[in-house]
């Protein structure tokens, strides 16, 4: 069994559907997840902004969504009892939007809401598949897909029930379900964040115990660097998971960030593939070492550096706990840390409870806060003994300011904070002076 997932340029118009069903049709059996058609999360996230202010600009925004469905159901489909099919069902899902206009806005509507761009796009290709004569059962991730009290995926949940969806279809091949959508441990609709279909083919992948999970988007795999930052980047065969989740982590879209984990544990490899161009190999993320040295670099934006400093941190013992209990109690995770006698610096990415962490940490100490800047993460594979890595890394960001730097605490992984402004040069300059010679 295989995972598929694809992503939404991959299901971006009717053209590319034509694509991923050609790509399924075959004798192997695979789970197919979807993204929902690339644009459709944007504008559902702007129209339940809309719905929380009560702006009557929704419905107008929902029945111009609406209206860019039936263009791609008239074209995506051929016979016309197919273009009612599809019609009808654009109508339902619209109507069943709509129907939020009406009263009080809260989290519940909102997570209903942003699932219809998955449930659309998997019901619109389940119906080319029967007009092209594929055999494919559409299963809902709803039936499977949890997360926990925590937030955090129910991984035997999830095993326990797309076996069972599995299991009761016998002799099929072909399954479709919906990426990034999910129920919470109340049984409500939710959702794996921004980016999530990525994160739900790979624990899909580690359910049914996949050989392998395989990624198709718009790229030919993990390039080297950011290719929308950086104009002459390449594209790597081969990284290991760790090298894999330091890129997704750090910044590299082409990756969810949580995707790699799950993968990594079961060992299951994942691929790396661009729809776009099928035979072109793309990148195979295994537990293969696969050579030291330098191998790409990302970036992540919206970081916020918080400086603790305190006289009474020295010689003390526990202050750094007591520092970090407080990040824990607002479940923030942080990026960054470094000491020195008298201060502590640490980075966050999520942002949302800077204002109680603040209040919190003033307890132990003169607080500064920074904003606008970004973690810039060169990846690779460290030999502690090896030499030289720094002062390269260091040379090409003579002329950038640093705020911080953090070297040593994985193999994998040197990281640098500079102000947001200083991006584009710093990744270019790194570009140049890492990667002249490959
Ligand atoms: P999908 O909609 O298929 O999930 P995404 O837009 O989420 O696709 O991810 C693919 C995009 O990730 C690429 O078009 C590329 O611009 C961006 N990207 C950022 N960093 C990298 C990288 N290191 N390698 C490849 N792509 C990257
Ligand atoms: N459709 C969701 C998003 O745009 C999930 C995904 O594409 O991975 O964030
Ligand atoms: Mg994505």
């Amino acid at each position: 069994m295989k995972v598929l997932k694809f992503g939404g340029t991959s299901v971006g118009s009717p053209e590319r559907m034509y694509d991923v069903v050609n790509l399924i049709d075959n004798d192997e059996s695979k789970i197919v997840v979807l993204s929902a058609m690339s644009g459709t999360t944007n504008v559902l996230t702007e129209i339940v902004d809309l719905l929380y202010k009560n702006d009557e600009k929704a419905l107008e925004k929902i029945k111009q969504l609406e209206q860019r469905y039936y263009v791609v159901v008239e074209d995506l489909f051929e016979r016309a009892n197919f273009k009612l099919k599809g019609k009808a069902l654009i109508e339902e899902h619209f109507k069943f939007i709509k129907s939020f206009t009406q009263d009080a806005f809260t989290a519940f509507e909102e997570k209903s809401i942003l699932a219809q761009g998955e449930l659309i796009s998997t019901a619109l290709l389940h119906l080319l598949t029967q007009e092209l004569g594929v055999e494919t059962v559409l299963i809902s991730a709803l039936n499977f897909m949890r997360t926990d009290k925590d937030g955090e995926p129910d991984q035997f949940y999830i095993k326990e029930n797309i076996e069972r969806e599995i299991a009761s279809h016998p002799g099929i091949n072909n399954f479709i379900t919906q990426g990034y959508v999910c129920r919470n441990s109340f049984g409500e609709i939710d959702n794996l964040k921004r980016g999530g279909s990525d994160y739900s083919a790979s624990l899909i992948g580690v359910g049914v115990k996949a050989d392998e999970i395989q990624i198709w988007t718009d790229i030919d795999g993990m390039h080297n660097n950011d290719p929308r930052v950086v104009s002459d980047t390449y594209p790597l065969p081969n990284i290991s998971f760790d090298e894999a989740a330091e890129l997704a982590y750090f910044g590299a879209k082409i990756l969810h960030p949580s995707s790699v984990l799950p993968a990594k544990k079961a060992n299951i490899p994942v691929r790396l593939k661009n729809t776009m161009e099928p035979f072109v190999p793309g990148t195979l993320i295994d537990a293969q070492k696969n050579g030291s040295g330098i191998k790409a670099i990302a970036a992540k934006d919206n970081i916020t550096a918080i400086k603790i400093k305190s006289d009474r941190m020295l010689l003390v013992h526990g202050f750094l706990r007591r520092v970090f209990e407080i990040f824990e109690t607002y479940k923030t995770p942080i990026d960054m840390v470094t000491t020195s006698e008298v201060a502590v610096s640490v980075t966050i990415d999520d942002s949302s409870s800077i204002e109680e962490i603040k209040e919190d940490l003033a307890n132990y100490g003169a607080i500064e806060i920074d904003k606008d800047l970004t973690i810039v993460c060169v990846v690779g594979d460290f030999i502690a003994e090896s030499k030289g890595y720094a002062q390269m890394i260091f040379k090409a960001l003579e002329n950038i300011p640093i705020r911080m730097i953090s070297y040593g605490g994985s193999r994998h992984n040197v990281s640098i904070l500079i102000n947001t402004s200083d991006k584009e040069e710093a990744l270019v300059s790194l570009n140049e002076n890492l990667f002249q010679n490959v």
